[in-house]
């Protein structure tokens, strides 16, 4: 509860103005310069995974379960103070794919997916977890996955996206867009899922340059598929609340729509995440997503300290000598706060703008 005075107390003292006050700036420092940029290149990765670890003990709670405790970050529900969840995992897999292959390798990502999901992550999502253990080659298991299922609009893409949102930044609206299809479309067959996936990296890309996420968004749904505009719009506007949701917010819709919403309706980071955190439900995804676009709004500097002391994102399969799975189950590698801020601005140093 101190934690949210403070916060206010930041946001009338001018260091973390609301999404709404945000204008487009810009080269030449204030809030479009290159610095102010990277801060919140590293916010939207930092703020997502703090997000993830905030949400994780709540988990298909009730509305209302953070507050309620009054303290964060202890953990609990299977969940160590700070730990991460599979969001967060899958989203540095990405972001070290794109490192590695300097842009998107669909195979690679695929690979890391797979790779990761065998080694029994605590949280994998269902759809998820069916694609990557079917066995069917990464161009076609999310697609017949989808064909036998019919239903596969979870929020599972939309939750790992900050680190490819990063770095496809700079190539651009279009660049941005196609990119987190494609990523997207590696576990969700349904195109709402890419489409929701779409709109977080431009909103994100957007949020980066300076300029406000929200007010961007009539352009940004003019850019989504026509046969899934109406839906974004619907869950996406200022008249919409989380409790007018029409499914659980597992699904893609409604989880992004309260991001959004939880963005509109808080004037900091920090309130952002609690907020999303409270209305229950798929709390650590929703979160997830609200960190990451309330971090590319605010900068890493809005997030708080007591939050990333203890943030930690346990790697399943990928700890030293994880090529010999024959010996037992070898140790996760971990990383910190300190690693994700490397993560991010590697990623926003030599993002798609970059070549
Ligand atoms: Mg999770």
């Amino acid at each position: 509860m101190d934690q949210r005075a403070r916060e206010q107390t930041r946001g009338t003292a001018g260091a973390a103005p609301t999404a709404g006050a945000r204008v487009h700036a810009g080269d030449g420092g204030g809030a479009g310069g290159p610095g102010e940029r990277l801060d919140r290149a590293v916010g939207a990765v930092l703020g997502s995974a703090a997000g993830d670890a905030l949400g994780a003990p709540y988990e298909f709670g009730p509305a209302g379960a953070l507050s309620a405790r009054g303290e964060e970050m202890r953990g609990g529900g299977g969940w160590d103070p700070g730990e991460a969840t599979d969001d967060t995992q899958m989203a540095v897999l990405v972001g070290e794919s794109l490192l590695e292959h300097g842009g998107l390798e669909p195979a690679d990502v695929f690979a890391r997916f797979r790779h990761w999901a065998a080694w029994e992550p605590k949280d994998i999502g269902l759809q998820t977890e069916a694609v990557l253990s079917g066995g069917d080659p990464w161009d076609l298991a999310a697609a017949l996955h989808f064909q036998v299922n019919a239903r596969a609009a979870g929020n599972g893409s939309l939750m790992r996206a900050a680190t490819s949102a990063v770095w496809f930044a700079p190539a651009g609206r279009g660049a941005t867009m196609d990119a987190a299809r494609r990523i997207a479309a590696l576990t969700h067959g349904d195109r709402a899922a890419w489409e929701g996936t779409a709109v977080l990296h431009e909103l994100v890309r957007v949020a980066l340059d300076g300029a406000d996420p929200l007010a961007a968004l009539p352009e940004v749904l003019d850019a989504v598929h026509p046969e899934h505009r109406a839906r974004y719009a619907r869950v996406l506007g200022p008249a919409w609340h989380p409790d007018l949701a029409t499914e659980f917010n597992g699904a893609v819709w409604p989880c992004l729509g309260s991001a959004v919403w939880a963005l509109r309706t808080t004037g900091g980071f920090a309130a952002a995440v609690r907020a999303a955190v409270d209305l229950g439900g798929d709390t650590d995804t929703v979160a997830a997503v609200t960190g990451a676009l309330a971090g590319a709004v605010y900068g890493a500097r809005a997030v708080p300290r007591e939050w990333t002391e203890p943030l930690h994102v346990p790697l399943p399969g990928a700890g030293p000598g994880h090529g010999e799975r024959g010996g037992g189950r070898v140790p996760d590698r971990v990383l910190d706060a300190g690693d994700l801020r490397a993560l991010a601005r590697r990623l926003a140093g030599a993002g798609a703008g970059a070549a």
